[in-house]
């Protein structure tokens, strides 16, 4: 998964083309850094801590945006607990099966 599709701060900047360690809002033009010109260091405290001073209702969005990725996440993670569920039921079912075929 790349970086913009991880968070959806990305929604309101652009990575600067002239400066690999900072990114630009798209709702003020102004740039901030992003800490570090190597994508794995960089940060997005910068980009909150903006977002939340001047453009606070595209801040509410992120953060409705970000609960929601959460809840989604979770949901997957209850889904598979259950897939599991139902699997291992399966398999003691199969088991019991076998065991009544040979009659052990
Ligand atoms: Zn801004």
């Amino acid at each position: 998964m790349s970086q913009r599709e991880k968070n959806p701060i990305w929604q309101y900047f652009d990575k600067s083309i002239t400066e690999t360690s900072k990114a630009v809002c798209k709702i003020c033009s102004k740039s901030y850094s992003l800490g570090s010109h190597e994508p794995k260091k960089q940060t997005l405290h910068g980009l909150k801590l903006h977002l939340s001073k001047f453009n606070y209702k595209e801040y509410r969005q992120v953060l409705k945006r970000l609960s929601e990725l959460n809840d989604f996440k979770n949901e997957a993670k209850l889904k598979r607990t259950d897939l599991t569920y139902h699997c291992n039921k399966r398999a003691q079912f199969s088991r019991l099966l076998f065991r009544q075929s040979f009659q052990i």
